[in-house]
């Protein structure tokens, strides 16, 4: 098979094409590996990459298969792993300078798993420094481009993730979702991107940010190898003391069943509208119709704390980072600046703090700490976790009349690299559809349902299902992708300027 071949093809083809003997773990990561080196100058998706690692893991997955191991489906399949999550043979970041060049001395579990799974890890993907921002324009190390359009970003946290996959640099990515962090990235890609449930997904290893909302996901070009990659790193760790002990949603299944009929869609009120660009607005519009026109039952139902979920989000997020980023103290691991033997631990903490943290960090920090102060805490934390209860009981009482809600899962598209630096506010408008998702802990995916007339950018249909009915949304996410493809005759991917 060429190289290209090899690129356009799914990740489940992949697998098949391994395991069949057609093709071998180490002749599809060179594949990539190449495809890396030709574009990466343009794209920057990457953090860390190494040939060689990611070559050895290869040998070694046409080594296990040589001897008659089945590591599953997903065997000699690449992917892009997002930098946040520990791996014992390469670097993690967090995209910070206090971090830099730290090797963490064990894998996190979702490493673990992916490793199990016979998939190669080709290499450590950009994202917003400690997972905080909406475009990786808040990483330490430079911006990610989106392969849409170069002068445009390409989602966040985990930009890199999205990009190294809409680029052809890996076709399946890892992401954490702590406010949108995989969907988002995926929406403004083209790409599918899945928020499991709420610990349904490991993590023990995964650097934290936000503890009570942080969620390891899939990236993926198609609903099927999202649902693949879903299912080779989820389910049960007694090593994450929230992870849930109930099996995986049957999510590829759902993948592939791809029917709607009979399903009770609610399209929420408060997600749309006034605000919204007009041409997403118009693709989601079409996505409810498309929905009807496939056998779905369709009403629209109203969540009126979702209106709420956004300012709750930015006192719980910063809370828990304030505390979670409290570790990186100069002592313990990673960079240590004005350790001269002059200064006492408390400066050298500060100086390293005031060095090693971006401005977005900081102000997180600052955030947190103030909510969470003795006086304030009960105005802001207090009336926050109260939101947050609010925000889970509209969709547990939406969710007794509709099965899914759906919604567009941005409110634009890509904006322009530089555009929203100046105004954290409007950053943080990006995720204003995808934070109740992540502040009532149940499953959300992401799927592209066409491109915006005004500026030829994809757009995501964002699919909600209750905690551990994560296969509706796939199941849903799948049944839109097919008939949008027969209705364009291909891919949406394709018309990206970096398919192959
Ligand atoms: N953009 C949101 C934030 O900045 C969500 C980030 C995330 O999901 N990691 O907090």
């Amino acid at each position: 098979m060429s190289a290209t071949d090899l690129l356009r093809l799914s990740a489940a083809e992949l697998g098949e094409k391994v395991r069949a003997g057609e093709t071998t773990s180490v002749e599809a990561a060179g594949a990539y590996l190449d495809r890396i080196a030709e574009v990466e100058g343009d794209i920057h998706a990457y953090l860390h990459l190494d040939r060689e690692t990611a070559l050895a893991q290869a040998r070694a997955v046409d080594e296990r298969i040589a001897a008659g191991e089945d590591p599953g489906p997903l065997a000699g399949v690449p992917v892009a792993h997002k930098d946040v999550f520990t791996t014992e043979d390469m670097p993690t970041t967090a995209a910070s300078k206090i971090l830099a060049d730290w090797r963490p001395p064990y894998d996190a579990t979702v490493t673990a798993r992916l490793r199990r799974a016979g998939t190669v890890i080709l290499g450590k993907t950009n994202m917003d420094e400690f997972a905080m921002g909406s475009s990786t324009e808040n990483s330490a190390f430079g911006a990610t481009r989106n392969p849409w359009n170069p002068d445009r970003i390409p989602g966040g946290s985990s930009g890199g993730s999205s990009a190294a996959v809409a680029a052809f640099e890996a076709p399946l990515a890892t992401g954490t979702d702590t406010g949108g962090s995989i969907r988002q990235p995926a929406a403004v890609c083209g790409l599918v991107g899945a928020k499991p449930t709420y610990g349904g997904s490991s993590r023990y290893g995964l650097i934290a940010f936000a503890s009570s909302l942080d969620t390891p996901g899939p990236i993926a070009r198609n609903v099927l190898d999202a649902a693949l990659l879903h299912e080779a790193f989820s389910g049960h760790d007694p090593r994450d003391s929230t992870s849930v002990d109930a099996p995986v949603p049957p999510v590829v299944e759902a993948a592939r069943r791809a029917d709607v009929a009979g399903l009770r869609v609610g399209v929420v009120r408060e997600l749309g509208g006034e605000g919204y660009q007009p041409g997403v607005q118009q693709r989601f519009q079409e996505s409810v119709e498309l929905l009807e026109s496939l056998g779905a039952k369709v009403v629209e139902v109203s969540c009126p704390s979702f209106d709420a979920a956004l300012a709750a989000y930015y006192l719980i997020a910063p809370s828990e980072c304030s505390s979670n980023l409290a570790r990186f103290d100069a002592m313990r691991y990673g960079l240590r600046v004005g350790d001269d033997g002059g200064r006492s631990a408390e400066e050298v903490m500060s100086l390293t703090r005031a060095e090693g943290f971006g401005p977005e960090v900081k102000r997180r920090i600052i955030l947190g700490t103030y909510a969470l102060s003795s006086g304030y805490y009960d105005a802001y934390y207090g009336s926050a976790q109260q939101v947050r209860t609010l925000v889970k009981r509209d969709f547990d009482a939406a969710f007794e009349n509709v099965d899914v809600l759906v919604s567009p899962t941005t409110p634009t598209t890509a904006f322009p690299i530089g555009e929203r630096t100046g105004d954290p506010m409007s950053m943080y408008l990006a995720d204003l559809c995808t934070i109740p998702s992540n502040l009532a802990g149940n499953a959300a995916l992401s799927v592209p349902c066409g491109l915006a007339p005004e500026d030829g950018l994809p757009v995501g249909l964002q699919i909600m299902a209750p905690a551990l009915a994560d296969d509706r949304t796939y199941r849903v996410g799948a049944a839109v992708e097919a008939a949008l493809a027969e209705r364009r005759g291909g891919p949406l991917l394709s018309e990206n300027a970096y398919a192959v």
